[in-house]
């Protein structure tokens, strides 16, 4: 019997998760690496005394039909077994000068377009043409699968396939049309003062692509952008599995140090305790820094990947520190998601300044907190992660205390919006982009790689491969700006994909039955 290729992967996140599930599936023998103690990289959850503080998926891309990543979940899960919470607002948005027809100064972005267009209308009559041009923009996305998974029909003849693909000409004239609209422009064409307003503030005052806000709208329009009820771990918890469940093997606790090469060929992996443990190819779903420049010493690189090193070619993503409360009243009276100015400005000692806070309810989720209590997280993005990188490194007190300083902070601006609520915190838990790196090596804390800005749609800025190298891999949220759990399952099937023509071996994939 002719021995099976053997792929050892480092991370198991998503990415590597999902990598190692297709891989399974077409007949290659893996392995998982994880220098945790459980599966799921930034995609967890953690347990304090009765609450579960959540530091992911506020939803997830591909629950239901009517997107393309609900047929790759679907590879992997049975979706239909899962809870799944829909949102019928996004978010909401409490702006600082003006107020709508009726007196609020809170903007409500919902979910399903109809509402949304209703509501815009009823404020704004004045600005039909610029709210239909708006819905148009979100249910012309819906039109198409995305992502296409054209080897879904691998029997068909190329000219068929090649029509089919041509439609997607369309959906590429109409994302760098969208592209180019950002929230400023869009929020400029309105008349009414107050939409004006809350347009501009659908990213925290930050200009950004209408497309970054669409592309999920338009999923979410379709009932499939779910929260999974019992939070990320178990979503996590369910891929790792699934993994198991196709032969894999993951080994807990056991951080990889290096990368073996022989002859410019990735031959193995050096883990804990000097462990060598060899294999054909490699496939790395960890930080993309610490892939190249740790793992194999910067020895593979090329102009590009040290522009991205040196921040040239790339802006990073936010990273975020994470307020969570757990409180002994259910809030249920409060939105789930609301954003609102606040009198003092927040600073925090990395030199991040925020003149609002958003509060996360998760009122939603029973399984979060005991009946009648609730968790609430606080969420704060900051450019400056490797700050309390360093600062946890260097000073451990000093990192306790400013953590202390910036909870009280948090806290006394919260009083001010919800008198009482000091005395309805049972829990504090503050996750900072120390907490992330340490748990998940991600460079600089970075919550989702690297920022998409205007490369959106630009060529991946992190491929496969690495310049030199053989027989290594790269699939991880570095691989797309913007990064998410959509990202990682995607890379994890592209890169099966691209490692089985490499190996002529046809790619296939294993439906779960969805009932
Ligand atoms: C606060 C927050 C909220 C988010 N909300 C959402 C959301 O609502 N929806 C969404 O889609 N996405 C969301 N994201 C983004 C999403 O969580 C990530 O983009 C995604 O989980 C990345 O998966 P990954 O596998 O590529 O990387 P990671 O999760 O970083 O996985 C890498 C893995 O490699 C392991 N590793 C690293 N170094 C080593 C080593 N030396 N040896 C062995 N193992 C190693 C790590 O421990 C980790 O398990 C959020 C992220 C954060 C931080």
């Amino acid at each position: 019997m002719q021995q099976k290729t053997k792929i050892n992967i480092i991370g198991a996140g998503i990415s590597g998760l999902t990598a190692g599930c297709y891989l399974q599936m077409n007949g290659f023998d893996t392995e998982l690496f994880e220098k945790h103690s459980i599966p799921g990289g930034l995609c967890t959850s953690w347990e304090k005394g009765e609450y579960t503080i959540d530091g992911c998926a506020h939803w997830i891309l591909g629950t239901d039909k009517g997107s393309g990543f609900y047929n790759m979940w679907s590879e992997l899960l049975n979706l239909k077994q899962i809870p799944f919470h829909h949102h019928d607002e996004r978010l909401s948005i409490e702006v600082k000068e003006h107020a709508d027809k009726y007196g609020s100064k809170v903007f409500h972005v919902y979910t399903n377009c109809e509402q949304m267009r209703t509501y815009l209308m009823d404020i704004a009559p004045e600005d039909k043409k610029v709210i239909d041009q708006y819905i148009h923009d979100i249910k012309v996305l819906q039109e198409f699968e995305t992502p296409p998974l054209m080897d879904k029909l691998p029997l068909i003849p190329s000219i068929i396939r090649g029509i089919k693909m041509s439609r997607y000409l369309k959906l590429l004239f109409i994302l760098l049309k969208q592209k180019k609209q950002t929230n400023f422009v869009l929020a400029r064409k309105f008349q009414n003062p107050f939409v004006r307003e809350g347009f501009m503030n659908l990213f925290d005052e930050q200009e950004v692509s209408m497309l970054v806000f669409n592309f999920p709208m338009a999923v979410f329009d379709q009932k499939s952008a779910g929260y999974p009820i019992g939070g990320s771990l178990k979503w996590s918890q369910r891929i790792a599995d699934r993994y198991t469940e196709l032969g894999g093997k993951i080994h807990y606790n056991t951080p990889v140090k290096k990368i073996l090469t022989e002859n410019d060929a990735a031959v193995g992996l050096l883990v804990r305790n000097d462990v060598i443990h060899t294999c054909d190819a490699v496939v790395s779903a960890a930080d993309w820094y610490k892939s190249v420049f740790d793992f194999l010493d910067g020895k593979y690189v090329d102009d590009k990947i040290l522009r991205l090193r040196d921040e040239k070619e790339m802006d990073l993503y936010y990273s975020v520190l994470l307020v969570t409360f757990g409180l002994k009243r259910d809030y249920k009276e409060q939105p789930h998601f609301i954003r609102f100015p606040i009198t003092t400005q927040l600073e925090s000692p990395c030199g991040t300044k925020w003149d609002r806070l958003e509060t996360h309810f998760y009122h939603y989720d029973p399984t979060l907190a005991p009946e009648g209590k609730t968790v609430m997280a606080c969420s704060f993005y900051t450019k400056n992660g490797q700050y309390w990188i360093d600062l946890r490194k260097n000073d451990r007190k000093k990192y306790r205390e400013e953590k202390l300083k910036f909870i009280a902070s948090i806290v006394d601006r919260l009083e001010e919006r919800h008198p009482g609520i000091k005395d309805d915190i049972e829990m504090t838990d503050f996750a900072t982009p120390a907490t992330i790196y340490r748990y998940t090596n991600n460079w600089q804390g970075s919550a989702q790689g690297w920022l998409p800005g205007d490369k959106m749609l630009s060529k991946p800025p992190v491929g496969f491969l690495l310049p030199g190298l053989k027989n290594y891999y790269y699939s991880s949220m570095w691989s797309r700006p913007g990064g998410g759990l959509p990202v990682a399952i995607n890379q994890g099937r592209d890169v099966t994909k691209y490692i089985c023509k490499q190996f002529n071996v046809p790619f296939k994939t294993m439906k779960v039955e969805q009932k």
